[in-house]
């Protein structure tokens, strides 16, 4: 519900327009909130790629669910239910099943949020051990409509269209990753699914569309690598870029990535 207010609400900048102020503020939720989701929800919370203190595990939680992305325990529910099922008829949202095509595209971008999908099957055990976690997770409507009340305080009409615009134009970006980066992209890696690596997907998603690397290695914090010619080659990855920041400011420690030679070994050519 929230998601299509939010692309009912891109409606208001037909009226008020979009002056540079609000477009930066849209920009400025856009980088942060996307951050919050590629290195809180999926690379830290989903997949454990590196440790952090708990405070940043509850702070990115508030900011990625302040995007509409849902609480860290149905995020990681259907996350883990992805790579368990990956592309087979339990991932809950593959392009490719029951039906290929537009069918699928849609699915995967959208339609599998308004299905009986959209009810994860279990709850990870370790997000709902944390209390503060478990509340973000029951509470996850508050945070994204503190935001929109705050951009409505801020600057009006002008800058609740603007956090509208950022809101709907992050959930397509991250939903690209399901959809188009299971569709179009190379795959260096074999990893016996349709992930793929997608530069326009890593671009819009700060790094996440490096998808095929993924696959092969969910537990890489760094998700921008591939094999060119027999070598390993480093792509650009920004969400791993901020996740080196949080190392440098000591609030991100044993961040995990693949040797060389396990890369080489699970080289699809
Ligand atoms: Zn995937
Ligand atoms: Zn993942």
């Amino acid at each position: 519900m929230f998601i299509i207010l939010c692309h009912l609400g891109c409606g208001i900048l037909l009226f008020t327009g979009l002056g540079l102020p609000a477009a930066l503020w849209a920009l400025f939720l856009y980088v942060v909130r996307m951050l919050a989701t590629t290195a809180i929800y999926h690379r830290l919370i989903a997949h454990g790629s590196y440790q952090a203190p708990r405070l940043v595990w509850w702070l990115g939680s508030l900011l990625a669910a302040s995007a509409g992305q849902m609480g860290p325990s149905w995020w990681k529910a259907h996350h883990q239910q992805h790579h368990r099922h990956v592309d087979s008829s339990n991932d809950p949202h593959t392009p490719l099943l029951p039906r290929a095509g537009w069918q699928g595209f849609w699915r995967s971008q959208a339609g599998w949020l308004l299905g009986e999908s959209f009810h994860p099957q279990s709850l990870p055990a370790d997000i709902e051990a944390d209390p503060v976690l478990r509340l973000i997770d029951r509470l996850h409507v508050l945070p994204p409509l503190a935001l929109a009340w705050l951009s409505w305080w801020l600057g009006g009409a002008q800058w609740l269209g603007a956090f509208c615009l950022s809101t709907t134009v992050l959930y397509h970006a991250v939903a690209s990753v399901n959809s188009v980066a299971h569709l179009f992209g190379e795959q260096p890696f074999a990893t016996g699914d349709a992930s793929r690596n997608n530069g326009w997907v890593a671009l819009l998603t700060l790094g996440e569309g490096w998808h095929n690397l993924h696959h092969a290695f969910q537990g890489s914090v760094r998700q921008g690598i591939t094999i060119r010619r027999g070598a390993v080659r480093l792509l650009p990855d920004p969400t791993f870029r901020f996740i080196r920041l949080l190392q440098h400011l000591g609030w991100a420690s044993r961040l995990r990535q693949p040797s060389e030679r396990a890369l080489l070994a699970r080289s699809a050519s």
